[in-house]
């Protein structure tokens, strides 16, 4: 020991650290420094005792950091002297279960290119096995029951490594040492093909299973596939008849289906791909990207009707490798499941609810322990036709689920335990523990019981694996959700509820995700979304709010307009653009394909207050526009209207060389005693003289996003002139139209405002659970 005298370091080592090759990381590093003493995980980290010559040990300590793994995420490491005990060697120990501590937990993460290669070579044991994975990808979070993560606490418990299987789990320089899934063709899960009439018809096992999916997928033929964290329900991307086919089973007729490709090549042949998207197709996390759609792409239009980008994926499991090289051409895989309801879990749910709507099941016996549907990822630096430069450069989350959850957000704060129930729609729940906000995988639209279960189970696993006891339970001030119900029902002291109005959480969530401090100056926030319940008892969506975690102030709104039909409305926008322009202008619009009879009933809803609550929505105004152009008057899916008229906005070429751009549609802005409200009247009637003109629907279209854009800046320079505030925090599901936010953005900037959007967490309503926490952390009623 080169004449120092040894000394003895205990470390704990805290974050992501177990089921991703920690351990062996140690141990190898141990030997390289020639040191002595043992690493064990237990329930709250890794622990690490070393004994050797200083230098070796300070070298070591460091190593651990910046040499850690790929798939290690570390966020702490203590380190204590103690005197040396004269360790002989280096050992790795059994895990120790500790009651009350947790740990981080990895994501599943998609197959590793050692993985691939081993997958594609004839050579290898592993060739065309649908289950290979090691230390540095596979699943993790979605086969785990408990922690500290072992085999026998994962759905892998059932299967017993054969001697091949187990050498490598027991080599500590192997890649699969200490991998809990791992398996082979031997020892692990397996697949097989079966048709729908009954359970246990089985088509083909194994490897022919494969082989006859990828064939029945070329005959135009729907499939469910179990993935993992459910199913999928696959067809030809290229096939109309099937993609058809597809949607009238799955009862969505319009909303757009993701496509999985083989490779980064393939994913060229179809789309535009930037750098930065090409980084997170091909990330670990390997989410869905929505990507600028090729005109020349030969994926038939009904994938995506009337859109400009497409969601697409590479394979992510060995089983979607085999099967995408075999089948040769672009998937559907869009979630295993009928509209509206969670993504389907087990073999036998998945032939009772999947059962009519495909043709076969490509099973496996893997359990998955939870739900995960895929990651769907938005990049705001797309080149927009309309914009000179765009000036961002993030890959914003639309649903956030496999690949990130259960990896918390960190928070610039340490909160005590709470439970934020979230939204109804794009339900995500969050759970606070020290610096930590858990936020779930994507759970669904709160809209029946199967999606409610979810929630439930969900939130007792992430309690269980994370050890939170909540002392609080927030929720939103809507009474009639079900996620309210549920904080309703789980807690009798009144103090321990806490409402949160909806659209400052979505700002709260903003801040959150930002990482922005407790102590700092308030911020303007813009909340434009669709509907949410506010605090006077009309509808809410389109608010501008001064204040932070500890509380907003409402300091302007878009007027409030009729919303004919209540939630009718949402489902038909022609109800609100004759709303609208009648509420405004005492005329009723012609609208195409609405009758004189429906025109009539509306008008006397407005006039006689019949179910017509007023809304300040900005979403809702997206759809009353979309309607009022004849782009679409009754929508089958969520914002349809809206994202329609961004599409035909978007390929409006606004900077024609030698033409500038047309002036934003005038508005109003009134002082009220609640502050600024912006008036609508002058931008109707302007919108109104337009179309009567014929100026082409995609013109107008771009000139209203425009108009929003404008508004925007206009009030938050009004509200700064009053604050002197600087900062704007940008958050709600307006913001996933990529024109209006980058022309926001762009004219926020350009007016001196520094601009804060989302990173982490959806702007959509899947980021409000966070926002719930993180106000509920600061609210009178919960401090002691
Ligand atoms: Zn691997
Ligand atoms: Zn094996």
């Amino acid at each position: 020991m080169n004449g120092e005298i040894p000394a003895r370091k205990q470390i704990g080592v805290r974050g992501v650290v177990q089921g991703v090759g920690f351990r062996p990381f140690v141990y190898r590093l141990a030997h390289d420094y020639g040191l002595a003493g043992w690493v064990l995980n237990h329930s709250g980290g890794v622990e690490i005792e070393v004994e050797g010559p200083p230098g070796a040990l300070d070298a070591f300590v460091h190593a651990l950091t910046t040499q850690a793994p790929p798939l290690a995420r570390i966020v702490a490491v203590q380190v204590t002297g103690a005197p040396p005990i004269g360790y002989d060697r280096f050992e790795i120990r059994h895990s120790v279960v500790e009651e009350g501590r947790y740990q981080l937990i990895s994501p599943d993460i998609a197959t590793c290119a050692d993985c691939r290669r081993e997958l594609l070579d004839p050579n290898n044991r592993r060739y065309r096995y649908p289950f290979t994975n090691c230390t540095n990808c596979g699943p993790r979070f979605t086969i785990i029951r408990d922690i500290p993560y072992d085999r026998p606490l994962t759905t892998m418990q059932p299967f017993t490594m054969c001697p091949a299987c187990q050498r490598e789990y027991d080599d500590p320089l192997d890649r699969r040492f200490h991998a809990q899934p791992n398996a082979c063709p031997v020892c692990g899960p397996q697949v097989w093909l079966e048709g729908t009439t009954a359970a246990g018809s089985r088509l083909a096992d194994r490897d022919e299973a494969m082989l006859l999916a990828g064939q029945m997928l070329l005959a135009g033929q729907v499939l469910a596939i179990k993935g993992l964290g459910g199913f999928h329900l696959a067809c030809d991307a290229t096939n109309v008849e099937a993609v058809l086919t597809l949607r009238e089973r799955k009862g969505r007729p319009a909303k757009p289906l993701a496509v999985m490709m083989a490779t980064l090549e393939e994913v060229r042949r179809h789309c535009h791909v930037s750098d930065e998207e090409v980084e997170w197709l091909q990330s670990q996390q390997c989410p869905i990207v929505l990507l600028h759609w090729r005109e020349d792409s030969t994926i038939v239009h009904e994938v995506a009707p009337h859109n400009l980008y497409l969601g697409v994926m590479l394979p992510y499991t060995p089983l979607h490798h085999i099967l995408l090289r075999d089948v040769g051409r672009p998937l559907v895989m869009t979630s295993g499941n009928l509209s509206e309801e969670p993504i389907a879990q087990d073999n036998d749910e998945a032939h009772r609810r999947l059962g009519p709507l495909a043709d076969a099941f490509l099973l496996h016996n893997r359990d998955i322990y939870a739900r995960y549907d895929d990651s769907v990822l938005l990049n705001i630096q797309i080149p927009i036709p309309n914009l000179q430069s765009p000036l961002l450069s993030i890959g914003s989350p639309i649903r956030r689920a496999r690949g990130y959850a259960p990896f918390p957000v960190r928070l610039p704060f340490e909160t005590k335990p709470i439970l934020a129930v979230g939204a109804e729609l794009k339900n995500t729940f969050c759970l606070t523990r020290d610096d930590f906000a858990f936020l779930s995988q994507h759970i669904g639209d709160m809209e029946n019981l199967e999606t409610l279960e979810h929630f439930e189970t969900t939130i007792t696993l992430y309690q269980h694996l994370f050890r939170v006891e909540p002392e609080c339970i927030a929720h939103d001030l809507h009474p009639d959700y079900l996620s309210t119900r549920y904080a309703q029902s789980k807690i009798q002291n009144p103090e321990s509820k806490i409402g949160i109005q909806h659209h400052q959480a979505h700002i709260a969530a903003c801040l959150a995700d930002n990482g922005w401090l407790a102590d700092s100056r308030p911020v303007i926030g813009v909340a434009w979304d669709g509907t949410g319940y506010g605090l006077d008892g009309n509808i809410w969506g389109g608010e501008f709010f001064v204040g932070g975690y500890r509380g907003f102030r409402r300091a302007a709104h878009l007027e409030y307009l009729p919303m004919p039909g209540g939630e009718t409305a949402i489902r038909n926008p022609w109800r609100l653009a004759l709303g609208y322009v009648y509420a405004l202008l005492g005329e009723l619009p012609i609208l195409p394909g609405i009758s004189q009879r429906e025109m009539q009933f509306v008008r006397q809803q407005v006039d006689r207050h019949l179910n017509t609550p007023l809304t300040s929505a900005a979403g809702r105004l997206f759809d009353a526009v979309a309607a009022l152009l004849g782009i679409r008057q009754r929508v089958t899916y969520e914002a349809q209207a809206a994202i329609e008229l961004e599409m035909l906005a978007t390929s409006w070429p606004a900077t024609r060389p030698g033409e500038t751009r047309p002036p934003a549609y005038p508005f109003d802005l009134a002082e009220r005693d609640d502050g600024f409200v912006i008036g609508l009247k002058k931008l109707f009637v302007a919108l109104q003289a337009d179309l009567a003109a014929g100026v082409s629907q995609a013109e107008i279209g771009w000139r209203f996003h425009h108009s929003m854009a404008e508004m925007i800046v206009a009030v938050c320079q009004r509200i700064a002139e009053v604050t002197g505030l600087r900062t704007v925090a940008l958050s709600g599901g307006c913001f996933q139209n990529r024109l209006l936010l980058a022309l926001t953005v762009s004219r926020l900037e350009q007016t001196g405002f520094h601009v804060l959007v989302h990173h982490q967490v959806p702007c959509n309503d899947g980021g409000v659970s966070l926002g719930q926490a993180v106000m509920a952390h600061f609210a009178p009623t919960a401090q002691e």
